[in-house]
């Protein structure tokens, strides 16, 4: 019987905080900058330059932590992580030991964060992935190496790195896209980073082994370096578990190595064999004094959002909207927001939902515009839903309206005056309109008499044809029903 393997997944991400300066000196953090055009004596690692600690680095941190459960403990300090770096020329980094900001916690792992082909197959619902901490450091220099020659960017240098590392509690490729979807989307909800895996604003290293089922000891660690995109971290690590797998199943042994991930050959190569794990001599930074976070913890608790996950609970429970509405509706916060606003209040927010989701989201993408551009109000909304809902109007129409409300930014009921699109529902007129069809179809009426009911949808179809689309069918059905009956 062939061998069954268990993997076992760890993920550190690295994540850019939006700072508006650097982690040690006063130096703007911004994306695009000309190259070497942020930069001072501290973040160019000049020797004697003193680092000043940038509290709005330490208070984002601490709200991530906050909001993924971990701990704060009272007193956190930095150390000196000792080592060669070409980007940087100090030759050691700011980073945190024995004492980070953040002591576990845990990142929820809800159905929808799982890759849509995967969402009907989750081994574990409702599982929460532990971290082992959250510390800050400093992030280094830039790199790029052309044809003949390298070049240094220094604006990175310094700039606020936050590392979230998990236990090594993920099972499968899909919970680590799961992992990462939430992750990314609780750190937007709270305003620390734009994570942005394309801009380099989240950065993945997976550590991946594979141990044959009834081993208790985890197998060897090979760890995938620089991810730079979620749906590749999951098709790096199928990708690696598999080969792992085939090597043993070879009788190979692995050796504890760093990959890389090459997306366009779907493969993981050997970067470096780890001979010997790496002495950093950490020692505590004699520059900064430890932090007693009791200082700023009360700021920061104050500016603690409503998750995504309690958004998606509180949009079931108070609105009535399905599971699936409500983890599109709380997927960004700009989204919850509208919708929060154009459903308060509203008689039917479950219909406000469905013109959000099938209507104004693919109304946006067409028109490449973000829900904060969006030419419908949130309170317009639930005018147009009104108006449909007393029968004014008909959904069919409905969708006229809110075509025209999107490309004028118009209200409702000022577009249904103006196309005259108003339903008729005044029963006078109607009844008028439906002796007319009695009369001009009594074969249909005969058949309805002697039993066939659908006839009167007939009668109802010539009835809306006489008032031109605008009786309310709903009405006429009634009308009608009165009629034949006596
Ligand atoms: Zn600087």
């Amino acid at each position: 019987m062939p061998t069954r393997y268990i993997p076992t997944i760890g993920l550190e991400v690295h994540v850019q905080l939006k700072t508006r300066s650097k982690m040690f000196c006063s130096c703007a953090v911004e994306y695009g900058a000309e190259p070497n055009s942020n930069t001072c004596p501290v973040c160019l690692g000049y020797p004697g330059a003193m680092p000043v600690m940038n509290r709005q680095a330490l208070e984002m941190t601490a709200l991530s932590g906050l909001m993924l459960g971990c701990r704060v403990p009272d007193i956190c300090k930095f150390d000196r992580k000792n080592y060669f770096y070409p980007d940087m020329p100090k030759n050691y980094q700011i980073t945190q030991f024995d004492e980070p900001i953040c002591v576990g916690g845990g990142v929820p792992l809800h159905d929808f964060a799982y890759p849509k082909d995967a969402q009907k197959t989750i081994a574990q619902p409702g599982k929460v992935v532990q971290l082992v901490r959250i510390h800050l450091e400093e992030d280094v220099a830039k790199s790029t190496h052309f044809e003949a020659s390298s070049g240094i960017d220094f604006n990175r240098a310094g700039t606020p790195l936050m590392e979230i590392v998990s236990e090594p509690d993920l099972c499968s490729p899909e919970e680590a896209f799961a992992y990462l979807t939430s992750l990314q989307q609780i750190l937007v909800y709270g305003g620390v980073s734009d994570a942005d895996m394309e801009k380099g604003q989240l950065r993945c290293d997976c550590n991946v082994s594979v141990r044959p089922e009834g081993q208790a000891e985890l197998g060897t660690k090979i760890e995938i370096k620089n991810m730079n995109s979620i749906s590749g971290v999951r098709r790096a690590l199928a990708y690696e578990i598999e080969r792992q797998m085939a090597a043993l199943d070879r009788g190979e042994t692995l050796v504890q190595s760093t990959r890389r991930w090459d997306d366009a050959s779907g493969q993981t190569f050997q970067m470096r064999v780890k001979e010997s794990s790496h002495d950093y001599r950490y020692f505590p930074e004699p520059d900064l004094l430890p932090v007693d976070t009791r200082v700023f913890m009360d700021a920061v608790r104050s500016r603690r959002p409503e998750l995504p996950g309690e958004k998606r609970d509180r949009f079931v429970k108070d609105f009535g909207v399905t599971e699936y509405d409500a983890n599109v509706l709380a997927s960004e916060s700009a989204l919850a927001d509208y919708f929060d606003a154009a459903a308060k209040g509203s008689k039917k927010p479950k219909a406000i939902a469905n013109w959000v989701i099938n209507d104004l989201l693919s109304a946006l993408g067409a028109a490449g515009k973000t829900i904060g551009e969006s030419p419908v109000a949130a309170d317009a909304l639930d005018e147009l839903v009104g108006l449909i809902e007393a029968g004014q109007i008909s959904g069919k129409q409905g969708k006229e309206v809110f075509a025209a409300m999107f490309e004028t930014g118009a209200r409702a009921g000022q577009v249904v005056e103006e196309r005259g699109l108003k339903q008729e529902s005044d029963t006078g007129a109607l009844e008028a309109l439906c002796l007319q069809a009695i009369e001009a179809n009594p074969k249909a009426v005969a058949e309805y008499r002697a039993g066939k009911m659908q006839s009167i949808n007939f009668l109802k179809g010539q009835v809306m044809k006489l008032s031109q689309g605008k009786a309310n069918p709903g009405v006429v059905g009634e009308i009608l029903a009165a009629k034949l009956a006596s």
